[in-house]
């Protein structure tokens, strides 16, 4: 096995998933020990994929997992009662009161991946429209932080770049039936112009790393605005392809930056130590190091307090130096309400986490 860099300073992984129950043996309250244990990091922040592929009990496993990693982060997201979403959701499934329960349940932020065109598609809604709006007004009069996926690499809207791996998961948009990113983007650029005090941050840096210019745009536009740093490995090519601008760029904007690798379980400590270190030694040396799409990078070795903002100090401020503490009450109300979007299986694997935990 490689040689992974254990980090020997403060460093948050803001950008976990998980997506199923357990694998080979190992719950998934237990996986990300081991890979937060030998890289050394901190602590990290799992974001909840409630909808599309999955359902409420994605929400409902992660808050068990802050109940057993009392230093853990996540956020939660919404649910959705049927695809398309109807124009108006059934009484007490509104976005506003869901927000409120996922806070009251002791989330620490919002996750939506609502803007992922395959998840755009399905749901069949302009994100700028009024089934949204009230749910954004409140997040931006509350200043929760919401970390939001939005489009996708430019290249998944063409046909003859998308490699068949991509295709097979349904992430080729060239059909007709999806969104164009321009859309998507438009789409966004109103509900900023609506909320422009959004704690937001953009996942895998808003696709932008080929249009850096318009990232340095909608920083200087909205105070609250920022991105992650969580592969797409595109973007790292994009960084190393203009290394100076961009070395510039992670010191002056570093307050808007925060670090991610995405690291998904099931999968395999290896692939999240590799992920985290490939992360890292960009940011953090100048080594020169096989990276993403098996090119070879340069670390841009930030100086220290360009570094600091990017791997801890911007997550603890846009989202706390401590994470929330679950509310079991709520949690319980929470399950009790949406126990009949489950299954069966997933009913008796939360019963068993019931009898544990609360
Ligand atoms: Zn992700």
């Amino acid at each position: 096995m490689e040689n992974y860099i254990k980090v020997n300073e403060k460093v948050i992984d803001g950008h976990l998933h998980i997506e199923a129950w357990e694998q080979d043996g190992v719950s998934f309250l237990d996986f990300f020990d081991e890979y937060i244990e030998q890289a050394g990091l901190n602590t990290v922040n799992i974001a909840s994929l409630p909808s599309g592929e999955r359902n409420v009990s994605n929400n409902i496993m992660i808050a068990f997992y802050k109940l057993a990693h009392k230093n853990a982060f996540a956020h939660g997201g919404l649910v959705y009662p049927e695809y398309p979403a109807p124009d108006k959701m059934p009484q007490g499934m509104d976005f506003v009161t869901q927000y409120k329960e996922l806070m009251e349940i002791g989330f620490d932020g919002i996750k939506m991946l609502e803007g992922k065109p395959s998840l755009h598609k399905l749901i069949g809604k302009d994100l700028s429209c009024d089934l949204f709006d009230p749910f954004f007004a409140e997040l931006e009069k509350d200043g929760t932080h919401l970390l939001f996926h939005v489009n996708d690499p430019e290249e998944f809207w063409d046909e003859t770049k998308v490699s068949q791996e991509l295709k097979d998961l349904g992430w080729c948009y060239c059909d007709g039936t999806y969104a164009s990113n321009e859309e998507v983007y438009r789409q966004i650029n109103r509900v900023l112009e609506k909320h422009p005090n959004l704690c937001v941050n953009f996942a895998h840096f808003f696709f932008y790393s080929y249009h850096p210019e318009k990232l340095e745009e909608l920083f200087a536009k909205y105070p609250k605005l920022g991105v992650d740093v969580t592969p797409g490995g595109e973007m790292y090519i994009a960084f190393d392809q203009n290394r100076e601008y961009y070395k510039d760029f992670f010191v002056k904007y570093s307050e808007r930056i925060q670090l991610g690798t995405d690291s998904t379980f099931p999968g395999r400590i290896e692939g999240c130590r590799w992920l985290l270190d490939r992360v890292y030694r960009f940011f953090a040396t100048d080594e020169v190091v096989k990276g993403f799409n098996d090119r070879e990078t340069k670390g841009i070795n930030l100086p220290k307090e360009a570094r600091e903002n990017i791997f801890y100090k911007n997550f603890e401020r846009t989202v706390g130096t401590k994470p929330k503490e679950i509310n079991k009450k709520a949690l319980m109300a929470y399950i009790e309400k949406y126990r009949c979007q489950m299954t069966e299986d997933e009913n008796r694997r939360v019963d068993e986490l019931i009898k544990r935990f609360i």
